[in-house]
C-alpha cells in the first residue's frame, strides 16, 4: 500500500500527515537505529514540546491487523466530537499502511507525524502520539528484533496494546518476561510501577459463548489465563506472578473476527460496508476506551509526568541499550531510565534559568552593570539547581550529583554567553562616545 503515501493521493481526513519511520532495524546486521531528526521534528514543535505526552502503541506479530486498527484510531482522533467517528460506508481506510498478502515488511517503529492535542476533563492539555510497530517472527534472527521492538515500544508508551491472534499463548507471555524482571528490580529499589497500561487485544476471538466480546469478557478470560498452575514452567509462573507489579493497569479486550472480506479479499480497501457488524460494534467501544479524553493515560516515569521534550530524551537513552547483540539486561534498562530522567531534569532546570536570564539581559534588554548581571546569575543558578534537586529522580543521590555538576557547568556556560552579549551592548554604547557624537554633529 505504499501508493497510499504518495502526495497525489493525499487523504483529506489525515490532512497530509503520514507515518514516519522513527526506529528501523537493519535487515542485515539487526542493529536498531533511531531517526532522531524525524522524531525531534514531531515532538519538539513549539505548541507540543512542553505538554505531557500520551503514547499509545500497538505491538505484536505482523499481519494481525495492528495498522488496520490504528487507522481506526486515527479516524477517532480526527473526529473526536462526532458519534460517527468510524466514518462512511464507502471510505477506504488510510493512515498507517496495512495490507493483505504476506510479503516482508521492515521491522521497526513508526509514529504518526501529527501529534494530537487533547483537552482533558480538568482543562489541561495533553499531546497524543500514536505508534505502530512492525516485526516478523519468521526466523531466529528476527525473533530478537521483534522482542526488541516490543520492549522498546513498551518502554516508551503509556498505553501498550498487545495485539494477539485468537488466544494468549505461552510465548506471548514470554515476551513480557523482560518487563516483569525490570519491574521486580524497580520495586526492589523502591521505584513506582514502571509501566502504565497494558491491554491484551485478542483478535478473531471465537469463543464468545465462553467469554463475551469486549472488555468485561476479556478481563475474565485474562484472569483465567494468568492463573498460576502446578504444571507450568517456573519461569512462566513467575511472569504470571509479577506481571501485575510492572503495569499500573492490565486489561484484555476480545474482538470478533471482522469477516471474510477483511481477512481474505485482496481488493478489500478498508471500507466499513465490507466489515462485519459485530466487529464494528466492538470497535466502537474499544477505541474510546483507549483514546477518549477521560481515558488517556499520560506517560509517567517514576512518578513524574513526561513531556514531549522529555520523551525525545528517553527515546535516545533507550535505543542505546537495544543496540547490542543481546536483549538488554533489565538492570541496564533501569540504568538508562535513570540516566534519561536525570538528563531531562537537567534540561528542565536549564531551561528555567535561560528563560529568566533572557528576561533580564536578553536581546531587547538594556546593558547591565557586570556586577548586577553576576548577582542575577547567582540567584537564578541557585533557583535552577534547587529545581533540579526537587525533581524526583532515579539512580540515587550520588548518581544525581554528577548531573547536578553537569547542570552547574552548563549554566556557567550559558552565563558566559550572556556576559558576552551584555558586553556587546556596552561596546555599542562605547561607539557613541563624545568623539562619535562630535562627528555626527559636525559632519
Ligand atoms: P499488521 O501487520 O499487524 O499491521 O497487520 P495489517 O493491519 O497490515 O493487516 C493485515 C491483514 O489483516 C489485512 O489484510 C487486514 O485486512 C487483515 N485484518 C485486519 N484486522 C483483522 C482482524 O481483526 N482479523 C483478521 N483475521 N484479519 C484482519
Ligand atoms: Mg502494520
Amino acid at each position: 500500500m505504499e501508493e497510499k503515501l504518495e502526495p497525489e493521493e493525499e487523504e483529506p481526513v489525515t490532512h497530509g500527515a503520514q507515518p514516519i519511520q522513527i526506529v528501523l532495524a537493519d535487515q542485515d546486521d539487526h542493529m536498531f537505529e533511531l531517526n532522531a531528526v524525524a522524531l525531534e521534528k514531531i515532538l519538539m514543535q513549539e505548541q507540543l514540546k512542553d505538554l505531557n505526552v500520551v503514547v499509545l502503541s500497538v505491538a505484536g506479530a505482523f499481519r494481525k491487523g495492528k495498522s488496520f486498527l490504528l487507522d481506526f484510531m486515527l479516524r477517532y482522533m480526527y473526529s473526536q466530537s462526532s458519534e460517527s467517528w468510524m466514518g462512511g460506508n464507502d471510505e477506504p481506510l488510510t493512515g498507517f499502511s496495512w495490507r493483505g498478502g504476506c510479503e516482508r515488511e521492515t521491522t521497526g517503529i513508526q509514529a504518526w507525524s501529527e501529534v494530537f492535542v487533547v483537552e482533558k476533563e480538568d482543562g489541561s492539555k495533553v499531546a497524543v502520539l500514536l505508534i505502530d510497530t512492525q516485526g516478523a517472527f519468521d526466523s531466529q534472527s528476527t525473533i530478537k528484533d521483534c522482542a526488541t521492538v516490543f520492549a522498546l515500544s513498551t518502554m516508551i508508551s503509556s498505553i501498550q496494546v498487545y495485539n494477539l491472534s485468537q488466544n494468549i499463548q505461552e510465548d506471548d507471555l514470554q515476551h513480557l518476561q523482560l518487563f516483569t524482571e525490570y519491574g521486580r528490580l524497580a520495586i526492589e529499589e523502591v521505584y513506582e510501577k514502571p509501566f502504565q497500561k497494558l491491554l491484551f487485544l485478542i483478535r478473531d476471538w471465537c469463543y464468545p459463548y465462553e467469554h463475551k466480546y469486549g472488555l468485561a469478557g476479556g478481563n475474565r478470560f485474562l484472569e483465567h489465563r494468568l492463573q498460576v498452575k502446578q504444571n507450568q514452567h517456573e519461569e512462566l509462573q513467575n511472569v504470571r506472578k509479577h506481571i501485575h507489579s510492572c503495569f499500573s493497569s492490565i486489561g484484555c479486550f476480545l474482538l470478533p473476527h471482522p469477516g471474510l472480506k477483511v481477512a481474505t479479499n485482496p481488493h478489500f480497501d478498508g471500507r466499513l460496508k465490507d466489515i462485519d457488524d459485530e466487529f464494528k460494534k466492538e470497535l466502537q467501544n474499544l477505541v474510546p476506551l483507549l483514546l477518549a479524553p477521560e481515558n488517556l493515560v499520560e506517560k509517567d516515569i517514576n512518578g513524574a509526568k513526561v513531556t514531549c521534550r522529555d520523551l525525545l530524551e528517553y527515546f535516545k537513552a533507550y535505543i542505546k541499550i537495544y543496540q547490542g547483540d543481546e536483549l538488554p539486561h533489565p538492570k541496564s534498562m533501569l540504568q538508562a531510565t535513570a540516566e534519561a530522567n536525570n538528563l531531562t531534569a537537567v534540561a528542565g532546570a536549564k531551561d528555567t534559568y535561560s528563560r529568566s536570564m533572557e528576561q533580564i539581559c536578553g536581546g531587547d534588554q538594556p546593558y547591565l552593570a557586570p556586577i548586577d548581571l553576576q548577582r542575577h546569575h547567582e540567584d537564578l543558578k541557585q533557583t535552577s539547581v534547587q529545581k533540579f534537586r526537587s525533581v524526583k529522580k532515579m539512580g540515587g543521590a550520588e548518581f544525581s550529583q554528577r548531573y547536578q555538576e553537569q547542570l552547574e557547568s552548563e549554566l556557567d556556560e550559558v552565563y558566559s554567553s550572556f556576559v558576552k552579549h551584555n558586553e556587546s551592548k556596552n561596546i555599542f554604547y562605547a561607539a557613541r562616545t563624545p568623539a562619535t557624537l562630535f562627528a555626527v554633529m559636525f559632519f
